[in-house]
């Protein structure tokens, strides 16, 4: 027993230090990752649940590492929020969904907006509202048309440097949407105090919806929620008609998930909105 007792005991620290290890492994590697080029950026379309009009864009940051592969953003980020190379990558993910965006409107594609992924730690970096105007002015794309997907654990705090980043994007026409709504904090006070225009479903209440009918009630909770504040309700991970089918009936805005595209590389993306102008 003494034995067993001490493997396991041995087993369990070498998975933590494994762990550990690749934290550093990773971490180490972010740094740099930008100037070799080893990030892309892939793009999935938020549909219009009530008519045709043109599509929104999300991009979504893909990092493929020569000789080991695919890192998955929900393993780096974290790793990059807390080493803080997140605020240079954030950036990087900013001028690339910009300059991209400025492209497909100059070849006459047709979407609404392109949306990127925010974190906490960028918000908190002083000038961060700046650096995003100048980097929309910089590839002549529309503050207007730059959608900043923020989660609810970055709008909790109200701090001057908070309040100060939301004042020059909301002068500058910035739309804000929360990112994985109902998934954080049960104080909703940040959605009257910050100039939100669009809250993202969590993906796991859409998973949830057809099977249990609490967690339906959630999302038309939400709808209800949303609406009752001026806003708009989008849903994310849509992966069947059904789910699609009760989102529509609960009057949500918009839809995105699998059921219409995947995350797309640039070239493909670019293809998908071609069909969608000759249908
Ligand atoms: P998110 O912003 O909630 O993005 C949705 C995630 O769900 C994406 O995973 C997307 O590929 C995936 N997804 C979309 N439709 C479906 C569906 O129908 N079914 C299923 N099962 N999944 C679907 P991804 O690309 O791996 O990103 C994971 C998370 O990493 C994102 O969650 C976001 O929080 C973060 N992230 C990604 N790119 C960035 C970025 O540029 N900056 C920051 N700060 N975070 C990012
Ligand atoms: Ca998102
Ligand atoms: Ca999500
Ligand atoms: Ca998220």
């Amino acid at each position: 027993a003494k034995e067993a007792g001490r493997n396991t005991y041995q087993y369990y620290s070498q998975d933590a230090l494994a762990k550990i290890q690749r934290k550093l492994e990773i971490e180490h590697a972010l740094l740099g990752a930008i100037e070799r080029e080893e990030f892309t950026l892939a793009y999935q379309p938020l549909m219009h649940a009530e008519n045709d009009q043109p599509p929104a864009i999300e991009a979504l940051l893909r990092w493929h590492r020569p000789g080991i592969g695919y890192c998955s953003p929900a393993e780096f980020i974290p790793i990059a929020e807390k080493c803080g190379e997140i605020v240079r990558i954030g950036d990087w993910v900013l001028a690339e969904a910009c300059r991209q965006a400025a492209a497909w409107d100059a070849a006459g594609l047709e979407f609404d907006r392109v949306a990127v992924n925010v974190s906490a730690v960028q918000l908190r970096d002083r000038g961060f509202a700046e650096r995003v105007i100048d980097i929309c002015h910089a590839h002549g794309w529309p503050p207007q048309r730059l959608e900043l997907e923020l989660t609810e654990s970055a709008l909790i705090r109200d701090t001057d440097v908070l309040r100060h980043c939301f004042d020059v994007l909301e002068r500058h026409g910035v739309p804000l949407a929360v990112d994985d709504f109902g998934t954080g904090f049960s104080n909703l006070h940040y959605l009257n105090r910050f100039p939100v225009g669009r809250l993202k479903i969590d993906r796991s209440f859409v998973q949830g919806m057809l099977h249990d009918a609490g967690t339906a009630e959630v999302t038309q909770a939400i709808v209800h929620l949303g609406h009752a504040l001026g806003m708009k309700v989008v849903a994310e991970g849509v992966e069947t008609e059904q789910e699609e089918a009760m989102l529509r009936r609960q009057g949500c805005d918009e839809i995105q998930g699998y059921l219409y595209s995947r995350p797309l590389a640039p070239r493909d993306l670019a293809l998908w909105l071609k069909q969608g102008l000759q249908t």
